[in-house]
Parts: structure tokens; sequence; C-alpha cells
């Protein structure tokens, strides 16, 4: 199950395995089922992930 994070304009996902934060909750799936089957993060998958930068533009 992803964590759901929300904000006051938006939610966000978060991969309870690598806490990298997404604005699609199924990309937050598919990372956190790739993140706990290959235990390791997947390049194609967390280039979609929100930056630090990013996420205080949204806070
Ligand atoms: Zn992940």
């Amino acid at each position: 199950m992803v964590n759901i994070i929300k904000n006051k304009s938006c939610e966000l996902y978060q991969c309870a395995e690598c806490k990298l934060k997404y604005e699609s909750r199924k990309i937050a799936e598919k990372c956190q089922a790739w993140c706990s089957a290959h235990k390791s993060c997947n390049i194609a998958i967390i280039k979609h992930a929100l930056s630090e930068e990013h996420k205080k533009q949204l806070v």
C-alpha cells in the first residue's frame, strides 16, 4: 500500500519502500511493486518522482 500525503492543494503518493513521492498513484504503486520485488529502484519509474524542490513549491 502506498502512503497518501495530503497537501492543501493536492494529494501525493509515496512509495513505502524507497520513500519517493509521486503525483500519480499508479506510478507510486508501480514503484513500490518494483522496490519490494527487486530491492532497488527502477530509473524509468523514479524519473517521475517529485524532487525535493518541486515538493517545496507544492506545500
Ligand atoms: Zn519505490
